[in-house]
């Protein structure tokens, strides 16, 4: 048990627009997709020097859902969504730190705020 890679062991889904992610170390991730997209690490989202927010948030779509996870390499997930965006690449270590689970967030975000539906 030595091994500190944390990786993800299983995806489900928890309910509509929410995603679980069970990790290595057995933690249950939970990860409203909408915050997930208004995570997107990608270049087009973050200013990469700056790191920041290029994203607007409350343009991301209530309804954004995922389309397609695929795997990069062992180090990361690559998300396609519905708005059609898919140059994010979440790394495990970012992934965790996503993790909206009450254990990782005592705090809850807010209410998801914004007009654009789909
Ligand atoms: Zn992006
Ligand atoms: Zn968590």
């Amino acid at each position: 048990m030595t091994n500190k890679t944390l990786e993800p062991k299983d995806m489900n889904w928890l309910e509509n627009g929410v995603l679980g992610i069970e990790w290595s170390d057995g933690h249950h991730g939970v990860y409203p997709v909408r915050y997930l997209r208004q995570h997107c690490p990608c270049a087009a989202c973050v200013d990469e020097w700056t790191g920041e927010l290029r994203l607007q948030p409350d343009s991301v779509p209530l309804l954004i859902m995922v389309q397609d996870i695929e795997a990069v390499g062992r180090y990361a997930l690559r998300f396609k969504w519905s708005d059609g965006h898919d140059t994010g690449i979440y790394s495990y270590a970012a992934l965790r730190r996503l993790c909206q689970c009450d254990i990782c967030q005592p705090e809850k975000p807010q209410k998801p705020r914004g007009k654009v539906l789909l």
